[in-house]
């Protein structure tokens, strides 16, 4: 299985729009088979296995295993989990470790990936987010403000670039991001601008010597040939709507259409948004008539 399939696995994704890879160094861990020989990581002084259940900082000793990032109890700081490089499955070992150990990780994570000067991209657009934000918020931003700010940049950028397929990504990232902070309300409409621009049909301009460029008469979206509606993208609505912030059916369509027609004269979508909705409806994918 290919790199990009195990990534449309994860994320249900349709092939037009295939997700921004690199960012998330757990879900590479999935694509064993890609590794080269590399030499494989030890375990490291403090580093201990899951089932040990022990602080890699203090050495406190947990009733479970631990199974992902959380706080310990006793010295308080952040225990991380983690997987050792391996190049055989047989060898996977899972680790409780240390904040740097953490990036050590991930950092020979990305060597064997071929995405390490990714990360440290990453990692440097991160600091100078952080400086900048700290700079004109005269304070230190939080990490998820810094994540927050990076996704609008990288949006925009997506825009310049005519990289729709990716702005829309970069735009469930951003409904994602405010559904872990619980501003639902947010959530919700975020999701729906994901749904708006699937329906409109996303696409990405190639890459011709280094610049993005459009063929002659290649349209950025095209409702026609790319249009789709994600599963994901639907049951997330569907479980905003039923149990978040209680909406009725009637709500979510003005909702939809509201906050469409902004995104609809701003990016100069094909489909208004009302014609989108019909589309939605017709096709019958709408979750709702249910009621
Ligand atoms: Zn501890």
């Amino acid at each position: 299985m290919g790199f990009f399939q195990v990534l449309k696995q994860l994320f249900g994704l349709n092939k037009s729009a295939v997700a921004n890879d690199g960012s998330n160094i757990k879900q590479q861990q999935f694509v064993g088979t890609r590794f080269t020989n590399s030499k494989e990581m030890d375990m490291q002084e403090g580093m201990t296995k899951l089932e040990e259940s022990t602080c890699p900082y203090c050495g406190f000793q947990f009733d479970k295993p631990l199974s992902r990032k959380r706080a310990c109890p006793d010295c308080k700081r952040n225990i991380y989990v983690r997987t050792l490089p391996f190049d055989n499955e047989l060898d996977k070992t899972r680790v409780a470790v240390t904040e740097e150990q953490a990036e050590n990780i991930d950092i020979a994570w990305a060597k064997k990936n071929g995405t390490y000067e990714e990360l440290i991209k990453e990692k440097k657009n991160f600091e100078k987010m952080k400086k900048s934000l700290e700079k004109s918020w005269g304070k230190e931003p939080s990490t998820s403000d810094i994540e927050w700010h990076l996704l609008i940049e990288e949006r925009l950028e997506h825009a310049n670039n005519n990289q729709w397929g990716l702005y829309r990504n970069t735009t469930l990232r951003m409904a994602e991001h405010l559904y872990r902070l619980e501003s639902y309300d947010l959530s919700l409409r975020t999701y729906l601008e994901v749904l708006y621009l699937d329906l409109n049909g996303p696409k990405n301009a190639g890459k011709i010597n280094g610049q993005y460029h459009l063929g002659k008469h290649e349209k950025v979206f095209d409702p026609q040939g790319f249009a789709f509606v994600a599963p994901g993208i639907i049951k997330r609505i569907v479980l905003l709507k039923n149990k978040r912030i209680p909406t009725n059916d009637k709500q979510v369509k003005t909702l939809f259409i509201e906050n469409g027609e902004q995104i609809y004269h701003a990016l100069q979508l094909p489909l208004s948004p009302s014609l989108a909705w019909s589309n939605f409806e017709a096709d019958n994918l709408f979750w709702g008539n249910q009621s």
